[in-house]
């Protein structure tokens, strides 16, 4: 799986689409012959977790996954159907409708829920079970081209974690060809300055409270050292 396959609306049918589609061959005759009219309808769907939600304990509880992924990252999605059905953004592609609305006012909203919906279900794939440690050697080289050392990343990452006043995402991006580690604000995303996101850092409350209560830095320190998934960050690289 890379990145682009969750962060699309969904390219299949939800139950209920499915149901209705099965009741009828012609219904699913018509969409084969139109390629993209089924899609086009799709309402934007939660993706599935890429692990279990107690998959990340002791570091990340199954209790914060509960809340973070079945209630926040559900509500993004939730909101984004209310705030798209019937407009150009229904069924456009995420990424698309992040750079259509950014900076836009009048457009808030949408860009808050897409971007929140696209940043989790990143967040979700930057990390996995029995993470950290070394990364692949095609992106050490360019971690060690771009800060020395992979200790110095690190050290960049979890500065740019706690540096980031109030909510919002720390990143390791690929921007020009090099890597950088930048903080955004609340559902801000560096696609939108053009830079290539590899991992991000959730700093919002809700992504470590009920663990460590105000203490980010112990759940940015876990999370860099035992859950972060490189091979990602990786496979990013492109
Ligand atoms: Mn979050």
């Amino acid at each position: 799986m890379n990145s682009n396959d969750t962060i699309r609306p969904s390219s299949g049918l939800s139950r209920r689409g499915f149901l209705a589609a099965s009741a009828g061959a012609a219904f699913v005759a018509a969409a084969g012959d139109f390629p993209g009219t089924a899609q086009a309808a799709a309402p934007f769907v939660l993706p599935p977790l890429p692990f279990a939600e107690n998959a990340l304990e002791p570091v990340i509880s199954a209790r914060t996954i509960g809340f973070h992924y079945g209630k926040h990252h559900k509500a993004y999605v939730d909101n984004l159907n209310k705030l798209t059905a019937g407009t150009e953004y229904a069924g456009m592609a995420l990424e698309k409708i992040i750079t259509a609305t950014a900076g836009q006012a009048d457009k808030a909203g949408i860009f808050n829920n897409a971007a929140q919906v696209w940043n989790h279900t990143f967040y979700w794939k930057s990390l996995r079970p029995q993470g950290g440690g070394e990364p692949p050697p095609v992106l050490k080289q360019k971690i060690e081209a771009s800060f020395g050392t992979l200790e110095a990343c690190k050290k960049e990452l979890a500065n740019a974690a706690m540096t980031q006043f109030g909510s919002g995402w720390a990143w390791l991006v690929l921007d020009g060809g090099a890597l950088k580690v930048v903080k955004t604000g609340n559902a801000d995303v560096p696609l939108t300055k053009g830079m290539k996101p590899l991992l991000t850092i959730d700093v919002w409350e809700h992504a470590y409270y009920l663990d460590y209560q105000n203490r980010r830095a112990d759940y940015v320190d876990a999370l860099l050292n035992k859950l972060v998934n490189w091979d990602f960050a990786a496979q990013n690289l492109g």
